[in-house]
């Protein structure tokens, strides 16, 4: 076993946890679960085992003991059964940076081939297909041709000010693809010179992290940035909060990074774009690495009540506090189950609320809670922030005109 992929700030975090398990009241997995295993103060006493046994300095702060191969395992196992929400770090009183800590392991646990033979999958997908799932790259942007008046050349243009980065799971997922729909259509329709990447996107790199490949990481990153950079834009739209949060701390910062939230929200006071009357009761879910990771709050929730007619209903827990949908950090590749659980927790939420939808802005939720909604018949709808203000969009050209961006 290695430790090479954390750093001394982080070795020592490992010694400061006063094992107060704050960390567990609030950790998803293990209210899902009700597996105390699965939480971060577990995971820390592991990890002070991890490092135990290792010569000179760090023997002398963590003792001689080490485990063997079952145990590993058997902790690998708790490790990837994380959605990454980053919770626990929140209430940390000592303030561990937990999140990152849970990468590094990660990366560790990889390098010391103890990990879920789902990583395999992922790696191989990404290496062979540049996105997370294993479909043809070339097939990136084939949503566009589903779309009702798409221009002819499908949003992918020689040159542009901004590109919009739309994400492997947008690209891919049926569920998921009415959020480019939505904002190709919000952006065309507000005259923004944008372009897609198409088959020149590849991931983010966020699985590649998430299933500790952070070797292959580099790669992925200069080439997006080395394509965008071709295109001319000096702006990049993410609807993916998960692609956002890797570009904006992984990625040497050339451009300028905004999330659909924020962009569309600078487009409304710039009366860009013209909102009608929407009479809807929302409540609003904040996705992981858009809430807690981005520290991007109140944007969303401004863009919400830009709409007339639009009431929107706190969660109990919202904001920094806000539970995860169960979708972060692979979950969803390594235990379904659990992550089905954890998204089940989420919809009662919602339904405590009394809201008719609950609105999110990310592909990765819309997908987790929409699907447990569906199968279990529950009534509530589910939308991304994009599709909710589409709803509300004025039509710049009017019903019947024959325009291709005029809508039903
Ligand atoms: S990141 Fe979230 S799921 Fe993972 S240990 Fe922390 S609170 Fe639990
Ligand atoms: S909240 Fe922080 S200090 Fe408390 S048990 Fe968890 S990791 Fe340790």
């Amino acid at each position: 076993m290695a430790h090479a992929h954390f750093t001394v700030r982080q070795l020592f975090e490992m010694s400061a946890c006063t094992d107060c398990q704050a960390c567990a009241d609030v950790c998803p997995a293990v209210s899902a679960s009700r597996d105390g295993e699965l939480s971060a103060v577990y995971r820390i006493r592991g990890l002070e085992k991890f490092v135990r046994g290792r010569s000179g300095f760090f023997r002398k702060i963590f003792g001689k003991k080490t485990c063997d191969a079952e145990r590993w395992n058997h902790f690998s196992d708790t490790v990837f059964r994380c959605t990454l929400c980053g919770n626990c770090q929140e209430v940390c009183p000592v303030g561990i940076h937990l999140k990152e800590l849970w990468i590094s392991l990660r990366a560790d646990l990889v390098q010391a081939r103890y990990f879920p033979r789902k990583i395999n999958k992922i790696r191989d997908n990404l290496e062979e297909s540049h996105n997370v799932f294993g479909e043809d790259n070339e097939e990136r942007a084939e949503w566009v041709e589903e779309m009702a008046g798409a221009p002819e050349d499908g949003y992918i243009r020689e040159k542009a000010e901004v590109v919009y980065f739309a994400g492997c799971v947008a690209a891919y997922f049926p569920l998921a693809q009415k959020i480019p729909v939505a904002l190709a259509r919000i952006l065309e329709s507000s005259g923004v010179d944008f372009t897609l990447l198409g088959k020149d996107e590849w991931c983010c790199g966020f699985p590649l992290l998430g299933a500790g490949l952070k070797d292959m990481f580099q790669e992925f990153a200069a080439h997006n940035l080395d394509m965008v950079r071709k295109k001319g834009a000096d702006k990049v739209v993410f609807a993916c909060p998960s692609c956002y949060q890797m570009w904006r701390e992984h990625y040497p910062q050339t451009v300028q990074l905004f999330h659909g939230t924020q962009f569309l929200l600078s487009l409304v006071k710039d009366k860009r774009i013209k909102l009608r009357d929407l009479p809807l009761t929302v409540t609003y879910h904040d996705p992981c690495d858009l809430g807690r990771g981005a520290r991007v709050f109140e944007q969303p929730r401004e863009l919400i009540r830009s709409i007339p007619g639009v009431r929107l209903v706190e969660l109990a827990d919202n904001r920094e506090a806000c539970a995860c949908c169960g979708g972060g950090g692979n979950l969803e590749m390594i235990d379904a189950e659990l992550s089905k659980e954890i998204a089940g927790r989420k919809i009662a939420d919602v339904l405590a609320t009394g809201a008719q939808a609950v609105v999110t802005s990310c592909q990765q939720c819309v997908r987790t809670m929409a699907t447990f909604a569906r199968r279990n018949k529950v009534p509530v709808e589910v939308l991304d922030i994009t599709e909710l203000v589409l709803k509300a969009l004025k039509p710049v050209f009017p019903k019947g005109s024959g325009h291709p961006l005029s809508r039903e």
